[in-house]
C-alpha cells in the first residue's frame, strides 16, 4: 500500500477528494512506481475514456505491481483501442431506453434516474463508458419533466438513483430529489446504485444520511465493490454509518479477468462484505462494451466459479450470476450447478 498521503486524505472533504482525483497517467505511474513503458498506451486509451482515480482508492493499491487488482480496474491500456468483434459502444441498448433526458426506463415497475453525469472513478469495464451524459445533465425544468414522467406512470413503484454516480451530487440536490419522489404516492421504495462509499468513503456524511433517510421511503443502497482489497477501515466506517440509518446494503460486482476471477478473490470479497453487513447481490458477466474485451471471462469459467462458491459459502453470501441482455425484461440469471472439486 502507498503511505504518505493518508493524513491529507483523512482530513479532506469528499468534495476536495473528488476534485483532486488523479487524471494524468504520468502521475499515476509515478505514484505507483510503475514501468514508464505503460505510459503511451495509457495516454492513448485515456483519450477515449479518461483516467480518473481518487486518492483514497489509490492508497489501497500496491506500488510496483502492474497486476494489482485495483489498478487493473482504472489503468487505461493500449489494447482497449483494438476493435474486437461483438464489443460495441452501447451493449445494453440504453440509448433506446433513455425515455427522456435523465430517465432510463427498461424494466417493469422501476426506473433509473441519471442523477449526475460524473463518476468518482472511471472503471475501464464500465458499460456506460460511451453513454451520452452531456445529453442527460438536467436543468431544473428538465428535472420537473423527469418527475412528471414518474408522477404520470403509476406502474412505477421504485426509483433507482443512478449515474454516473448519483452520490457525486451534493446533499442538497439529493435531499430535494428524495422529497419530491417521496411525495409521489405510488413510489414505495428508493434504491441508490453507487460506488462512492467504496472509492471515497468520506462521501458518507451526516448530511447525506439525513438527505436519504428523512422521508417515508425505505432505502436500499447497492454498492459496487469488486475485490476485497477495496475494503478498508474507512469504507467499513461508511457502511456502518449507512447501516445505523437503517439503509439496506447490498453489493454488485462485475466478473473481471485479472481482477476477481479466482475462487479465493470471490470468497474473500463475499466474506469481508458479509461480515460487515453488506450482502452480495449480483455478480455480473461483463457487458461487451468496446474497449473492455481483455476483462472477459467465458460463461463456463463463470459458472464453474459460482458453482464452487455455492459449495463453500452459505447461500446468502453467494451472489447471483447474471447477464444483462438488451431488450430483456430483467437481468437474466445464469443457471449454475454445484461444483465440489
Ligand atoms: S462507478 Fe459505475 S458508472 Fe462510474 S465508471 Fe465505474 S462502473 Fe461506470
Amino acid at each position: 500500500m502507498i503511505h504518505g498521503s493518508s493524513v491529507r486524505v483523512e482530513s479532506a472533504s469528499w468534495q476536495n477528494l473528488l476534485a483532486g482525483s488523479i487524471t494524468d497517467p504520468r502521475v499515476l505511474l509515478a505514484r505507483l512506481k510503475l514501468d514508464p513503458g505503460l505510459l503511451a498506451g495509457a495516454l492513448a486509451a485515456g483519450r477515449e475514456f479518461a483516467l480518473r482515480v481518487p486518492e483514497p482508492y489509490l492508497l489501497r493499491m500496491q506500488p510496483g505491481n502492474p497486476n494489482d487488482p485495483l489498478l487493473r480496474q482504472v489503468l487505461p491500456l493500449g489494447e482497449e483501442l483494438e476493435d474486437q468483434p461483438g464489443y460495441v459502444t452501447d451493449p445494453l441498448g440504453e440509448q433506446h431506453s433513455n425515455a427522456q433526458p435523465g430517465i432510463i426506463h427498461k424494466y417493469h415497475g422501476r426506473l433509473l434516474l441519471v442523477v449526475t453525469a460524473g463518476c468518482a472513478i472511471n472503471c475501464r469495464y464500465c458499460f456506460r463508458r460511451h453513454f451520452p451524459y452531456a445529453e442527460n445533465n438536467l436543468s431544473t425544468a428538465e428535472w420537473e419533466q423527469a418527475l412528471d414522467y414518474i408522477r404520470q406512470d403509476s406502474s412505477i413503484n421504485e426509483v433507482i438513483y443512478s449515474g454516473g454516480d448519483p452520490l457525486a451530487a451534493n446533499d442538497r440536490r439529493i435531499a430535494w430529489l428524495t422529497r419530491q419522489i417521496a411525495d409521489i404516492p405510488h413510489i414505495k421504495r428508493l434504491r441508490v446504485h453507487t460506488r462512492l462509499p467504496v472509492v471515497i468513503p468520506q462521501r458518507v456524511t451526516d448530511g447525506l444520511i439525513e438527505a436519504l433517510s428523512a422521508t417515508r421511503l425505505p432505502v436500499t443502497m447497492v454498492l459496487h465493490c469488486n475485490h476485497a482489497n477495496e475494503v478498508d477501515a474507512q469504507m467499513l466506517a461508511a457502511t456502518q454509518k449507512l447501516k445505523s440509518a437503517n439503509i439496506t446494503l447490498l453489493n454488485q460486482a462485475v466478473l473481471l479477468r485479472g481482477v476477481n476471477n479466482r475462487l479465493e478473490d470471490q470468497m474473500a470479497l463475499s466474506e469481508v462484505l458479509g461480515d460487515n453487513g453488506v450482502l452480495p447481490y449480483y455478480l455480473h458477466l461483463l457487458d461487451h462494451v468496446r474497449g473492455a474485451s481483455h476483462f472477459h471471462c467465458s460463461d463456463a469459467e463463470a459458472k464453474h466459479l459460482v458453482g464452487q462458491l455455492l459449495t463453500r459459502l452459505p447461500g446468502y453470501l453467494v451472489p447471483r450470476l447474471v447477464r444483462e441482455i438488451a431488450g430483456e425484461a430483467g437481468k437474466v440469471p445464469i443457471h449454475v450447478d454445484l461444483i465440489t472439486s
